[in-house]
């Protein structure tokens, strides 16, 4: 059934704006969003769409395809810890922007699984607000977008995330990956090889109470820009970086220096992205995980397990994805090797899920 006939069965009117928005992996560049450095991720097959109508009264309804128990809110109270906050506040931010000022029946449905890293968030919030002003009004540009979607989740919902996830799914359509500077938010689309596959898997570990740990790097990042004498870690000069980082003390010595070789890397991974060369991007991507296994310390024991074996398997690089303890793992596979790849990770790791 489509988005509109689901929308349609539910609501018993025709939706007046539809939209589908890609869910996104990085590929490279991890903890560097918040530091002002760039980020390599690419948009996904997987997405999240949205239908939306008016509602007859000044209610938000709210139905999705993935969780079992539709609901009607109000804008009194947006943080209840229900799946429907992302949505409601998504229309929160309309509503104050002198948008959408009405009620709203909305159906979501997506095949891109939430809460793994591939910012389902992100693409919701993005979704929900790209359908409606181009319905309404503002004109807003893809980057426009992706900050007001940013300001949803840190002011509305009180996630901390930084902009690469908003840009990378405002901006990026599957087969392209897009090199961000995230201070700038100037950005590059990249065509992805097609000889090649970057594979995604979800682990089977699922982060929790991750946010505490997230908002520590943050404040370990901070700290150690400030003891370095600059706003943000990735101002640093290449000669400043090497000069200064190895006087800090632990941990925010090894923080800084994950966050300024994983900014280099990135730079490094476009050039090679760019040229081809792919056994030089796979080994980026096995030094990025390094990194963050051994300095930023936000992998755990059996996903370096399953990033070793995938190399042992037949892939040029692998990596952890995302913001780290749980989640997924990217590998680049040589295209007409994935299927035998698969199935040997599989069995070694029985719960491991391709996205
Ligand atoms: P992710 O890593 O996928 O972005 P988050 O925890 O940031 O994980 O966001 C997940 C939240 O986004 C869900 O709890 C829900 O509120 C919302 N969400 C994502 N996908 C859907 C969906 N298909 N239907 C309804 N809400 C969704
Ligand atoms: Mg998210």
């Amino acid at each position: 059934m489509s988005i509109q006939e689901s929308y349609e069965r539910i609501y018993g009117a025709s939706p007046v704006a539809i939209q589908q928005v890609p869910g996104r992996v990085n590929l490279i560049g991890e903890h560097t969003d918040y530091n002002g450095g760039l980020v390599l991720p690419t948009a996904i097959n997987k997405s999240v769409s949205v239908a939306i109508g008016e509602a007859a009264d000044d209610y938000y309804y709210f139905t999705s395809a993935i969780f079992p128990d539709p609901v009607r809110r109000d804008l009194s109270k947006i943080r209840t810890g229900h799946w429907s906050d992302y949505p409601l506040a998504a229309f929160a931010w309309l509503k104050a922007q002198g948008g959408w000022q009405k009620g709203a029946e909305v159906y979501i449905d997506s095949d891109l699984p939430h809460g793994s890293g591939l910012s389902s968030s992100a693409a919701l919030i993005v979704a929900i607000l790209k359908a409606v002003t181009e319905l309404t009004g503002p004109y807003m540009t893809d980057t426009e977008v992706a900050k007001a979607a940013q300001r949803v989740e840190n002011e509305y919902l009180a996630v901390p995330c930084g902009i690469m996830d908003q840009m990378a799914v405002a901006v990026a359509r599957p087969g392209q990956a897009l090199l961000l500077n995230t201070e700038t938010l100037a950005f590059e689309l990249i065509e992805l090889p097609h000889a090649h596959s970057f594979v995604v898997a979800h682990s089977g570990v699922y982060r929790r109470l991750d946010e505490g740990r997230y908002a520590l790097r943050r404040r370990e990042c901070d700290a150690a820009a400030a003891a370095l004498g600059v706003k943000l870690l990735c101002h640093l000069t290449e000669e400043s970086a090497k000069g200064l980082i190895p006087k800090l003390e632990q941990p925010m010595r090894q923080r800084a220096r994950h966050v300024w070789t994983e900014h280099c890397r990135v730079q490094q991974a476009a050039s090679a992205l760019r040229a081809h060369e792919l056994e030089e991007l796979g080994q980026l991507m096995t030094e990025s995980h390094h990194s963050m296994r051994d300095d930023f310390e936000i992998s755990l024991p059996v996903i370096d397990e399953m990033v070793d074996c995938s190399r042992r398997f037949g892939a040029l690089g692998a990596r952890l994805t995302g913001g780290g303890f749980g989640g997924c793992f990217v590998s680049l596979v040589e295209t007409a090797k994935v299927d035998d790849w698969q199935q040997r990770m599989l069995q070694a790791f029985p719960e491991i899920t391709f996205v």
